[in-house]
């Protein structure tokens, strides 16, 4: 059965529908790319699949649970204690330093700065970082910020990794190394991920693939099924 399902979502932003009976399903552990145009509704549905989003009508359910029947409170819980997260763009806190910024997700869940950084330190060496720990997170180059930040939303053991447009600021060298950073650590930890892409090379390191295209998910395309 699968670990997140997503049934017939629709929601609208004013009069504008970004969703129009998107339905998708993930196996726990697969690493699922959701490509498509812009505007298609890509991250409209990776918002609600994570439960940043409520949509209008349809069903989340997320091992046994449905997200979308769920308060604020236990949305934020959640996305906290059980989800991990990686964007595009400025997601670092600049003034804080590459080890803090990994920590972060454990701070603000109570862990103590020690432990926390303790726990932070181990993914520098896995994510090619090492010697980086102090530094700025501003001064960082764009793929080293961008494995920061892979680590910062691995960093609590997620069991779903959502990633939406993780490569898009990176060349196309720099986006390969990050995804098949993502990827491994992914098979390591048996994390799932949901990746939101428009650009076909990044979606080849998923185990398969489905399309969005004006707000309706479901065609599963042939992507490269693993095993
Ligand atoms: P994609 O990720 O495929 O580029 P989005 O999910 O971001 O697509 O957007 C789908 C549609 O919803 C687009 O028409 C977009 O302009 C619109 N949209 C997305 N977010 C908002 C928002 N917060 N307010 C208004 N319109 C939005
Ligand atoms: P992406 O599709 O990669 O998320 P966008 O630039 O489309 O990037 O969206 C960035 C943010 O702006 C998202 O949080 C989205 O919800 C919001 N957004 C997108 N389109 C609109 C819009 N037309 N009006 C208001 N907010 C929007």
């Amino acid at each position: 059965t699968a670990l997140i399902e997503a049934r017939d979502l629709t929601l609208a932003f004013g009069e504008t529908p970004a969703l129009r009976g998107a339905s998708l399903a993930v196996e726990a552990g697969e690493v699922l790319a959701v490509m498509g145009p812009s505007g298609s509704g890509k991250s409209t549905l990776l918002h609600c699949l994570a439960g940043i989003l409520t949509p209008d009508s349809g069903e989340v359910h997320f091992d046994g649970r449905r997200i979308d029947a769920m308060n604020e409170a236990e949305r934020s819980a959640l996305r906290r204690d059980t989800f991990g997260f990686v964007f595009q763009f400025g997601q670092l806190v600049p003034e804080l330093t590459a080890e803090e910024n990994v920590a972060l997700p454990l701070l603000l869940s109570g862990t103590r700065r020690a432990a926390a950084l303790a726990e932070a330190r181990p993914w520098f060496a896995q994510l090619g970082l090492d010697g980086l720990e102090g530094r700025r997170s501003g001064e960082l180059s764009g793929g080293q910020a961008q494995r920061v930040a892979l680590a910062r939303g691995m960093v609590a053991r997620p069991k779903v990794l959502f990633a939406d447009e993780p490569t898009g600021a990176l060349d196309s060298l720099t986006g390969e190394q990050v995804m098949e950073l993502m990827v491994a650590a992914a098979r390591e930890h048996g994390t799932t991920v949901i990746l939101v892409t428009h650009e076909p090379r990044v979606a080849a390191y998923a185990d398969r693939e489905t399309m969005v295209r004006d707000g309706k998910a479901g065609a599963l395309s042939a992507g490269r099924i693993a095993s």
